[in-house]
């Protein structure tokens, strides 16, 4: 006699199914099977389309799910005397959501799917038991994601927080020593006298340029490390919004010139003075037009509007739109541009200079927006029909901003 039919298949089925009646439990037994499996064995193989439905009998059998390609299987759970596995695919009609793998020696009663849908048909019990026992599963897998994901986001947040430190602490070491060569430059060129050594004010002049472009590099670092940070306060007084844009416009047109592109404002009839830290307001929208300079070939044509909106929560506000015709963004890169040192494409390709074409940055520009946008409780994004560097479609940069920033007790 097989060892395995010694095992009471209706006491098992009732402990898996508290709700049958012993006739139920009769019928059920009679369309199972018992089977016993060595260590390792694979029961259920997620992807697979497979028609058995298991109850462990005896033993244990690990229950895995494939969370991230290239990493080990995560450990759901492990299935013990009573308890079910594989029923969820059956029900569905979908392919096994999970492996399930024997630990120990593993006795199982088996039904064919044929079967159990024929039982669950005839009783309700066990359509309501397997409910009530799949739902369970699931929100028990729901909620282990969910401290999965918390905990992974404390961590990131940690990453977060050390890489802004460093950001800070390097941009604090590079600021003296920059002073100094700025100094030093500045006293050779006193020494060598202008007209009589041209070459020797060529020298320094490239000093000179070289340690000022350091030096606005460095305060980006500087104001990311402080704006990237989401606990920044604000200091709130009416901004004149219009007259920010003109200044900024203005303060790019020689730049702008020198490479034949044309940048127009245009501002909407209404649009309300917000209230707001302009020091920050300036930075963002200085972030903005740059880039659409730097990104746009030369000839080309920026237009920056403004226009009164209502927020998200149905409250006043403005919205500023930084329109080009330069390269464009592809779809996937449209939101992570935003993320401090995020670059699309290879930066050995970028050449220098801050408003030179396609001119490199150390990618904190739009962090900085964000930041910006984030403190003001308002939100900025952008929008491109894709990188297209022959029809130069270009992009559109937004910025929302409140009339009123919320106050800072309010933060959720
Ligand atoms: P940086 O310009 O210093 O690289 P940013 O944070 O300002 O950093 O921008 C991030 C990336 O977004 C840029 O490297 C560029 O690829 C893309 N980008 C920003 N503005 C534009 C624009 N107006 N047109 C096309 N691409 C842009």
């Amino acid at each position: 006699m097989d060892a395995t039919s010694s095992y009471d298949k209706i006491s098992l089925l009732r402990l898996a199914f508290k709700g049958l009646d012993d006739r139920e439990l009769q019928d059920m037994a009679a369309l199972t099977e018992i089977r016993t499996y060595p260590p390792g064995h694979v029961l259920c193989h997620e992807g697979a389309y497979e028609e058995v439905f298991y109850i462990v009998a005896d033993g244990n059998a690990e229950i895995t799910k494939k969370m991230i390609e290239g990493e080990e299987d995560r450990l759901l759970r492990v299935a013990r005397r009573g308890d079910m596995v594989g029923e969820m695919a059956l029900i569905q009609n979908a392919p096994r959501a999970a492996t399930v793998r024997t630990l120990t020696e593993c006795t199982v009663l088996e039904m064919e799917k044929r079967d159990f849908e024929t039982i669950l048909s005839r009783s309700p019990h066990m359509a309501m038991d397997i409910i009530r026992i799949t739902l369970d599963r699931i929100r028990a897998n729901d909620q282990t994601m969910i401290e999965e994901l918390q905990k992974s986001n404390k961590v990131l947040r940690q990453l977060d927080r050390n890489k802004m430190e460093f950001i800070q602490v390097a941009a604090h070491e590079l600021r003296t020593p920059l002073t100094v060569l700025n100094g030093y430059a500045n006293v050779l060129r006193a020494m060598s006298g202008n007209e009589t050594n041209a070459a020797m004010e060529e020298v320094v002049q490239g000093i000179l340029k070289g340690t000022e472009r350091i030096h606005e590099v460095v305060n980006l670092m500087l104001d990311v490390s402080r704006i990237g940070t989401e606990t920044l306060k604000i200091a709130v007084v009416p901004v004149p919004l219009k007259r920010i844009i003109d200044d900024l416009i203005h303060n790019f047109e020689k730049a702008a010139s020198e490479r034949k592109i044309r940048i127009y404002a245009q501002h909407a009839e209404g649009v309300p003075i917000i209230n707001g830290d302009p020091g920050l307001i300036q930075k963002a929208l200085y972030q903005l037009i740059i880039n659409a300079i730097k990104y746009s070939p030369d000839g080309s044509m920026i237009l920056v509007t403004t226009r009164p909106v209502r927020m998200n929560d149905g409250a006043p506000g403005v919205e500023v739109a930084v329109r080009d015709r330069g390269i464009g963004i592809d779809a996937e890169h449209l939101e992570l541009i935003f993320e401090k040192f995020y670059q699309v494409g290879s930066v050995d390709l970028h050449s220098s200079g801050k408003t030179s074409y396609k001119g490199g940055g150390p990618g904190l520009g739009l962090a900085i927006v964000k930041g910006v946008a984030r403190a003001h409780g308002g939100k900025t994004w952008a929008e491109s029909a894709g990188h297209d560097e022959v029809n130069f479609t270009g992009s559109t940069f937004y910025l929302q901003l409140p009339v009123d920033p919320p106050k800072p007790n309010s933060e959720k």
